[in-house]
This record gives C-alpha cells, sequence and structure tokens, in this order.
C-alpha cells in the first residue's frame, strides 16, 4: 500500500500565540491616516467601529499575544490541521521538489477564515457586543463569522457582493444555518449602497462597497461594532496559527521550507502562512515567499503603493498599501475572494521591501491546476487556493528544469465543494 505523509500535531501543541511579525521587522508601518484630514487617525474614531480588544492587537509591537482559552477551545474543534505531503502530485510531476500542503480546509466552514472569525467574536463578546456587521466576497467570511458569532450567542449582519449572493447561493444558507441575516450589496438598507443602486440598477457590488455599506451600518447603531475578514493587521495575527503549525510540523519530519506559497486576496491567509518565516529571510536564510493572485486583480503585481481607501464610498482610513484604487471593480472571477482593489499593509510593505514575491495567475490556468489537484490529491479546492495551487505547479516545474531540489509548502486555504459551479 502507498500511504499517504500527513503530519498531525497533537491537540496539546495548538499554538499558545499568535506571532506578531511586526516585533521582528526593522521598520514600522506607516500608520493608517483619518479620511478626513490626512492625518493619523485617532484611536477614538477607530473604535466607533471596533472593539477595544481589536485595536490594542492592532497596535501592538509585542512579539507574541496569547490566545485567550476560550478561542483555543473553539480552535480545538478543528485544529491543529493537517499538513500533507503531495506525493502523488509530485509523480506525476516528475519533479525533484517536495511538495506540503497544509490544509484549511477541514475547518467548520471550509476556509482558513474560522481562525480569525472565532478570535474576532469572543473579542467583541468580551466587550458586550451583540451585533457583528460584515462584509462578504464569495461568502466564505460571512460563512465562518456567523459560525463564530454564534459560539458566543451573537448574531451577524453580512453584506454579500450581489455578484456572490446570486450565483453562490449556498453560503447564504449557510450563514442562516448559523443564525446570520444576509443582505445582497449594493442594498436599499443604507445611504451608500443607495447611491451605487442609483447608478446602475443591476449593479453587480464589489468588497469596497460592501465594506462601506457595513461601515454605514455600524455608525447608525450603538450595540453593534464592524468585523474585518482580512487586510487589517490583526487579522493577519490571528491567521498566523497556520504558520506556525506549518513550523512545527516540518521539524517533525526534519523539512525545511525553501518556498512558500500563499494565495493573495487581502492578505490574511498568505501572511499567516509565511510571517513565521519572515525572521528566517530576514537573517538571511533565503526561503523564498511567494504570493499568487489573479490577473484579474492584479493588486500586488499591478497596483501602486500608496494610501488609498479600503472602501469604495471613502469611509475607512486611508491604509498604505499596494492598490488598484478604490473605484477598480474586479470582473466576475470564481477566486470570488481574491477580488479585492487593496492588500494588507503588511504584506504590501514585505513586497515593497523586497521580503515577499507576488505572481498573477490566469483563471484558465488555475482551474486546470485544481482539476489536477483535486483528481491526484482527493480534495476539490476553493478556486481562491488554487492559485497557491498553480504556483507550487509552476516551482515544482521550474525545479524539474533546473534539476534543483527545493521544498515547496503551500496553503490549501479551504476546499471547493460549494464552488463546483467554478469546475463546470
Ligand atoms: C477569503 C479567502 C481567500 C482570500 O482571502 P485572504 O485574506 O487573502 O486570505 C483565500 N482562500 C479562501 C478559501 C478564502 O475563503
Amino acid at each position: 500500500m502507498r500511504e499517504r505523509i500527513r503530519i498531525e500535531l497533537k491537540p496539546e501543541e495548538l499554538p499558545k500565540s499568535w506571532y506578531n511579525v511586526k516585533a521582528d521587522l526593522p521598520f514600522s508601518l506607516d500608520p493608517p491616516l483619518d479620511p478626513e484630514t490626512n492625518k493619523p487617525i485617532s484611536g477614538e474614531k477607530l473604535a466607533r467601529i471596533f472593539p477595544l480588544g481589536v485595536l490594542e492587537q492592532e497596535m501592538s509591537t509585542d512579539r507574541l499575544i496569547p490566545i485567550p482559552e476560550e478561542v483555543l477551545d473553539e480552535y480545538a474543534v478543528f485544529r491543529p490541521t493537517p499538513l500533507i505531503r503531495a506525493t502523488r502530485l509530485e509523480e506525476i510531476l516528475e519533479t525533484p521538489a517536495r511538495i506540503y500542503y497544509k490544509y484549511e480546509g477541514v475547518s467548520p466552514t471550509g476556509s482558513h477564515k474560522t481562525n480569525t472569525a472565532l478570535a474576532q467574536a469572543f473579542i467583541n463578546y468580551r466587550e458586550g457586543i451583540k451585533t457583528l456587521v460584515t462584509e462578504t466576497g464569495a461568502g466564505q467570511w460571512g460563512s465562518a463569522l456567523a459560525y463564530a458569532a454564534s459560539k458566543f450567542g451573537m448574531t451577524v449582519k453580512a453584506f454579500m457582493v450581489r455578484t456572490s449572493y446570486d450565483s453562490k447561493p449556498m453560503r447564504k444558507y449557510m450563514m442562516s444555518l448559523f443564525g446570520g441575516d444576509v443582505v445582497a450589496s449594493p442594498s436599499k438598507e443604507t445611504a451608500s449602497g443607495r447611491k451605487f443602486l442609483q447608478n446602475s440598477e443591476n449593479h453587480s457590488g464589489s468588497l469596497g462597497i460592501a465594506i462601506s455599506e457595513a461601515i454605514d451600518t455600524v455608525l447608525q447603531g450603538d450595540q453593534a461594532k464592524y468585523s474585518l475578514g482580512s487586510v487589517l493587521d490583526h487579522v493577519l495575527l490571528h491567521q498566523t496559527v497556520i504558520g506556525l503549525e506549518i513550523r512545527k510540523q516540518l521539524e517533525m519530519v526534519g523539512e525545511k521550507a525553501s518556498i512558500v506559497i500563499g494565495c493573495h486576496g487581502g492578505g490574511s491567509n498568505f501572511g499567516g502562512t509565511v510571517f513565521p518565516f519572515v525572521a528566517e529571510k530576514l537573517a538571511g536564510n533565503g526561503v523564498r515567499l511567494i504570493a499568487a493572485e489573479p490577473t484579474a486583480c492584479p493588486t500586488l503585481t499591478r497596483g501602486e503603493y500608496r494610501y488609498d481607501n479600503g472602501d469604495s464610498a471613502g469611509f475607512t482610513p486611508l491604509l498604505k498599501m499596494y492598490t488598484l484604487g478604490r473605484e477598480f471593480i474586479p470582473p466576475s472571477i470564481h477566486a470570488g475572494g481574491l477580488r479585492y482593489h487593496g492588500a494588507a499593509p503588511l504584506t504590501s510593505r514585505l513586497l515593497k521591501e523586497g521580503i515577499i514575491e507576488a505572481q498573477a495567475y490566469e483563471q484558465e490556468e488555475i482551474l486546470k491546476a485544481g482539476r489536477l489537484f483535486s483528481t491526484i490529491e482527493g480534495i476539490i479546492p476553493a478556486p481562491e487556493s488554487n492559485h497557491a495551487i498553480a504556483a507550487a505547479i509552476r516551482e515544482a516545474e521550474s525545479a524539474k528544469q533546473d534539476k534543483r531540489q527545493e521544498t515547496i509548502v503551500f496553503n490549501l486555504s479551504g476546499h471547493g465543494l460549494l464552488d463546483l459551479a467554478a469546475y463546470g
């Protein structure tokens, strides 16, 4: 029998702290700016939309931030997640490279997003918040947050990008299953939504517009706070459980990663995967950290590095990041979670400094990679995750050409069982 090499950590090996990469960077990041004054935004203003516990983490420069016991209890439902060696893929590609993937699709809602959803839900719960308001692209974030909120007796209101609302009804059902309230965006419920509908009645929506609607709603109410599924420092922080586990798992089999890959939308699964490798990269060990994004929304490979709003209406603070411009409406692609005009300030700065690299992939290539992976490894990947697979395949093929030994690790951020239409 050909065994499958599956590297599992014991429950007690679950990381007890998140890793804050800012503690190890030789520079500090440009602060978020107030869109009204163009000066660094005050904590008071941010506190209107975020709970204090989240803001503390956002500002922190401590290297390790303890994961609360209540969150660890919920992580234990599905973490630690497995690291699997893709031996069959290696064989098909006839590559000398060893390929490993971290599988985050075992989470309750099928993607890595539960890692930050549980953390954010608990922090809000601790501060007496009753409702979390958010945006969701393809619905992965909305369902992760609805699940997490239900754990702490809270409800979620999610503005869902209209193209996904219409084309991916399954995630709507999942959000409802966990007690969430889902609204197609742009909607008539908010001033910003109505503005976009005025311009075009069947507006397909975008993440930027949905964020505007969510913030609009939080500013109108008082027991509600806003929750973001990617981009901000605290979200990437929560996702570092992925990379921390990978490091332990590679150690168990005596491996050292030479290439670490993640797909990049807002930057959370990528950041969470690669940040625990940044300190050794800075120390000069030569590990390559690669972000894979769609050519249809080429934020890192074609965007400008400058201050821009995180949303379309201009409500959010200005973030220093790679951006295609806040008015950019990406075409409808299957990888809905990668349709965002901006990128995390942290991953943006690391790219600017040459610590990470970015590559863009055509939809055809990533779907081909996904089909191959499904057949060979027996897991149907999310269209977003296919970008990481396509990048791993490209690197494995290049290693074959140059007869180079590489240890490639990529994050399989989610399964695609609710995205079968993309393959169809
Ligand atoms: C949301 C999502 C992404 C993209 O978001 P990031 O913040 O860039 O990680 C990638 N993969 C899956 C499965 C997702 O749900």
